[in-house]
């Protein structure tokens, strides 16, 4: 018997365009993408960089969705990852 994997739907809640460094955009770790849109939606979605394409929802967004402000949700991103600021 298989049981099957849970599907996690993205939200918007943009802590995995924040909360990561992502070198092929020189994006420091903990500062929002450029490209992120005040309403959390990428603003060059057709063009996004494979890095970004090829991210794929998981049980982190249902960690860190619900929490209250994108710096919370990037917190606990960066925590989960055990990744800090310092
Ligand atoms: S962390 Fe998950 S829910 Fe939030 S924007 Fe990224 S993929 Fe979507
Ligand atoms: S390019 Fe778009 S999808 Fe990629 S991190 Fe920036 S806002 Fe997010």
């Amino acid at each position: 018997m298989t049981t099957a994997a849970p599907v996690y739907e993205c939200v918007a809640c943009g802590a995995c365009c924040a909360a990561p460094d992502i070198s092929t955009l020189n994006k420091p770790l903990g500062v929002p993408c450029k490209n992120l849109g005040p309403d959390h939606l990428c603003t060059i979605y057709e063009d996004r960089p494979a890095v970004c394409r090829n991210y794929k929802p998981d049980w982190i967004c249902a960690e860190v969705a619900p929490l209250p402000t994108l710096d919370a949700r990037v917190a606990r991103f960066l925590e989960i990852y055990g990744l800090g600021y310092t």
